[in-house]
C-alpha cells in the first residue's frame, strides 16, 4: 500500500467512500481492487495503479505459527509472526529493520539498524494474516525498537483500534519496549489503552547494562519511577519480560533481587524461557520452575510465556537468524 497516495484519492472522494475503501482494506482484506466490484472502475483503477494492495512474501509455516518474510520496495526485508492460540490469534509485528539497541542475545540486535518502517509497512504486517485468519491481538514485539519509531508505530496502532478499520481493542495491543524512557512518557499521554511491557531480563543495573547496553542511558531506577508514573496516569497493569538465561540470570540470588523490584500490585513478571543462540542458553526445566515458585511466594504475580514457532526461528529473539 501507499498510504499517501490512497489518503490523495480519498481526499477527493465522499464520506461514504472513505469508509467503503477503508473497510475492503482492512476488514474485507481484499488483494486486489479488482475485486472490489462495488467501486466505479475508474476509482479501482486508480487505486491499482497508486495504492497496490499486493504484497510481497514468503510464507513458512509450523504447527502453531506461521512467520512471513516480507520483501519491501528497497529490497530490505520485515518479518512478521502469527501465533495460533486456541483463544484466537496473535500478530507479533516488527517495527523496524533491525534493531539499533544491542542487546547482547538477541538475534535481531546483531543486524544493526537498517531503517524504521513506515506505517503502511507495519500496517501491512497485520493485513497479510488477516487476509487468512481472524486475528484477535496484535502485538509489538518483533524486530525493532517500538519506541525508537514512535509516531508511526502510533499512527498503525490508531489504525489496528478503528473502527473502520482492523477494529481491534486497545487492550487486545501490547508494546514492549527494552525502556525507552521518553516513549513511555509519551505513550502514558496518549488516551489509549492498550498494555505496555518492559524487557527487564535482570534485577540489578549491572547485569542489564551488560546484556542491554542501553540500560547505561535508561537505569533501571529511571525505567521503573517512569513506569511508575505510567500506572498513575493510565491505571494500568505492566508486564515486565524477563528470558531466563542459564548462569547469567537464572539464580535464586537473581530471583530474590528481582523479587525486590517488582513488588508493585500492577506489575506483573512475565517469564521467557531462553530461546538458545550460540552464546547463550536455557536453564533446566527445574531451575525455571524454581525461579518461577520463588517469586509466586513472594507474592510478585508471574507468569510463564508459551513459545511459539521456535521451529521455523519465529520465537522471541530468533527473527533475523535465519532466512
Ligand atoms: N525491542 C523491544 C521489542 C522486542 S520484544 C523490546 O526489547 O522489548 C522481543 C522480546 O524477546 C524482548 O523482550 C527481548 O528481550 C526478548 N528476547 C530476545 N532474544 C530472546 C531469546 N533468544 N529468547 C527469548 N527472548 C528473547
Amino acid at each position: 500500500m501507499n498510504l499517501k497516495n490512497l489518503n490523495k484519492i480519498l481526499e477527493k472522494e465522499p464520506d461514504f467512500r472513505k469508509k467503503q475503501i477503508e473497510k475492503l482494506i482492512y476488514q474485507k482484506a481484499i488483494e486486489d481492487w479488482n475485486n472490489a466490484t462495488e467501486l466505479p472502475l475508474n476509482l479501482r483503477k486508480e487505486l491499482s495503479e497508486k495504492t497496490s494492495l499486493k504484497i510481497k512474501a514468503k510464507l513458512v509455516k509450523s504447527k502453531d505459527a506461521e512467520k512471513a518474510l516480507i520483501r519491501l520496495n528497497d529490497n530490505y526485508q520485515t518479518e512478521t509472526v502469527l501465533m495460533k492460540h486456541n483463544k484466537g490469534n496473535t500478530v507479533c509485528v516488527s517495527s523496524q529493520v533491525g534493531c539499533a539497541l544491542g542487546c547482547k542475545f538477541c538475534a535481531t540486535a546483531k543486524i544493526g539498524l537498517k531503517r524504521n518502517l513506515e506505517t503502511e509497512e507495519i500496517l501491512e504486517q497485520v493485513l497479510l494474516f488477516k487476509r487468512n485468519y481472524k486475528i484477535r491481538n496484535v502485538v509489538f514485539m518483533g524486530m525493532g525498537e517500538p519506541f525508537l519509531n514512535y509516531e508511526n508505530v502510533l499512527s498503525v496502532i490508531k489504525i489496528i483500534n478503528s473502527k473502520n478499520a482492523f477494529n481491534i481493542g486497545a487492550r487486545r495491543i501490547s508494546i514492549s519496549t527494552a525502556g525507552i524512557v521518553e516513549g513511555i512518557e509519551k505513550l502514558s499521554n496518549e488516551k489509549l489503552k492498550i498494555n505496555l511491557a518492559i524487557s527487564l531480563h535482570a534485577g540489578n543495573n549491572k547485569l542489564r547494562e551488560r546484556l542491554m547496553p542501553i540500560s547505561k542511558k535508561y537505569p533501571l531506577e529511571l525505567v521503573l519511577k517512569t513506569v511508575n508514573t505510567y500506572i498513575k496516569k493510565t491505571k494500568r497493569k505492566v508486564m515486565f519480560e524477563y528470558a531466563l538465561m542459564k548462569n547469567v540470570n537464572d539464580s535464586l540470588k537473581d530471583a530474590k533481587e528481582l523479587s525486590k523490584i517488582m513488588n508493585h500490585p500492577l506489575y506483573m513478571v512475565n517469564l521467557i524461557k531462553y530461546n538458545d543462540t550460540k552464546e547463550f542458553k536455557a536453564p533446566s526445566k527445574e531451575r525455571i520452575k524454581e525461579f518461577k515458585d520463588f517469586l509466586k511466594n513472594q507474592g510478585i504475580n508471574t507468569t510463564e510465556r508459551y513459545r511459539f514457532g521456535r521451529d521455523i526461528w519465529a520465537g522471541c529473539g530468533q527473527l533475523c537468524l535465519k532466512k
